[in-house]
């Protein structure tokens, strides 16, 4: 039986989410979610191929015990780890570093380097690790392979790249700009160019990745050369709980004249900012909501949200010198119609406009928003993270057997 399927991974620090796809058919036999990973009642939800859901409620301790819980329901599926259709796994890794600027089999050496980088990612890369560790233990031969979030925006240039900050300080903690959501920037970029109709190589494109955490990139024939996220996931643009750029003066304030701590500042930053610091709402369907009604404090957080879009749009346009695509993805990108219109409004100098039948029906799939008579082409893009991950596992596994 030939090996079509790759199982996603993506380990977070108390979930683990995973989908099983099948690179043949296209099909997702298996999908499921580990949450509270820890806690008591930890929460296992898989569904298998014929659709059937599935829902255990126990204390799994660590990601072991979660992996455990996942490889038994895949093989009562009879889909587990040693299945011989399975290919390889595919595990999002949160932090690449400087390292990684391509997907990678994972092996000792590999491994040590996430490790090393969890200093940058605390959240995230020591879930990743778990998971790698974990699935291997469960299955040693079967293939790894680790996919980088910040592997995309490793062309960045080295201007760019840096802060304006003393060089040996920067060098020593490793501090510059790595940029997130790089599958989904990448994935969203072909699938653009599919939709236009050209070769990647030929278009500048600005992605808009807008879903809980959100980012922007600049990308220039398929090669990101900027993008909004920064050395952590809290730079750039407002998101659900983060506030995107700051003044760096406002965390000294914070500290000296506020009298907060590092974890206080770290968890105003992460989860009392954002969309739900200005309205107390995180979510951008009950935002538009309650603007529809009146509400000012939403308008307020929708208005700073979309102003700072526009900056970064009107950055990026100045950074590609030409653009001939901007993208919208994401749980907000894809969904929230107002926001997109905002967004754009006023640009139309620039290129870019927007058909108002266009962005509210209720369409799905990739399609433009965008009049014909528009110079450039405004595009909604849904992205697939998972499909990404296991596209570039199952390409390199593939590669890597054939020579
Ligand atoms: P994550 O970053 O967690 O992967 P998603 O890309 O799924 O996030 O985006 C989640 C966000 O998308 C929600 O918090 C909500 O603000 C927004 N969203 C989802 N559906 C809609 C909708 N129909 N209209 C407006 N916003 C939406």
């Amino acid at each position: 039986m030939t090996a079509t399927r790759v199982l996603v991974l993506n380990s977070g620090s108390s979930s683990v989410k995973y989908q099983l796809l099948d690179m043949v058919t296209g099909r997702r036999p298996a999908a499921g979610i580990v949450e509270r990973i820890g806690e008591p009642a930890s929460r296992h939800l898989h569904t298998g191929a014929d659709g059937e859901r599935r829902e255990r409620v126990r204390r799994m301790a660590d990601h072991e015990a979660a992996l455990e819980s996942v490889a038994g329901e895949l093989a009562a599926d009879g889909m587990g780890l040693d299945s011989p259709e399975l290919l390889a796994i595919g595990h999002r890794v949160v932090h690449g570093g400087e390292a990684f600027s391509a997907p990678v089999a994972v092996d000792e050496e590999v491994e040590a380097e996430i490790e090393r980088l969890i200093p940058l990612a605390p959240l995230h890369n020591p879930g990743n690790l778990a998971g790698i560790r974990t699935a291997r233990a469960l299955n040693p031969a079967l293939p790894q392979v680790a996919v980088f979030d910040t592997a995309f925006h490793r062309t960045m240039p080295e201007h760019a790249a840096r802060y304006a900050l003393d060089v040996a300080t920067a060098d020593e903690h490793r501090i510059r700009r790595y940029g997130f959501h790089g599958t989904s920037h990448a994935y969203v970029c072909r699938k653009t160019a599919e939709l236009l109709g050209r070769e990647l190589s030929e278009l500048n494109i600005i992605v808009l990745h807008l879903g809980n955490g959100a980012s922007a990139s600049a990308v220039a024939g398929g090669r990101c050369v900027d993008t909004s996220m920064g050395l952590t996931p809290l730079e750039g643009l407002v998101m659900g709980t983060r506030p995107g750029d700051l003044d760096p003066g406002v965390i000294i304030h914070l500290a000296r004249v506020a009298g907060m701590s590092v974890d206080g500042i770290d968890h105003l930053l992460n989860h009392r900012s954002g969309l739900t610091g200005l309205c107390g709402d995180n979510d951008m369907r009950e935002i538009c909501r309650r603007t529809d009604e009146g509400d000012e404090a939403a308008r307020l957080a929708f208005d700073v949200y979309v102003h700072r879009l526009k900056k970064y749009i009107g950055a990026y346009y100045a950074v590609l010198g030409r653009v001939d695509a901007v993208v919208f993805t994401a749980g907000v990108g894809e969904n929230a119609a107002p926001v997109r219109a905002a967004a754009i409004s006023g640009l139309e100098e620039l290129g870019p406009a927007v058909r108002a039948e266009l962005n509210f029906a209720r369409t799905e799939g990739p399609r433009l928003i965008s009049p014909e008579y528009a110079r450039v082409a405004v595009a909604v893009v849904p992205t697939d993270e998972e499909l990404e991950i296991a596209t570039q596992t199952y390409e390199l596994v593939t590669r890597e057997a054939g020579g």
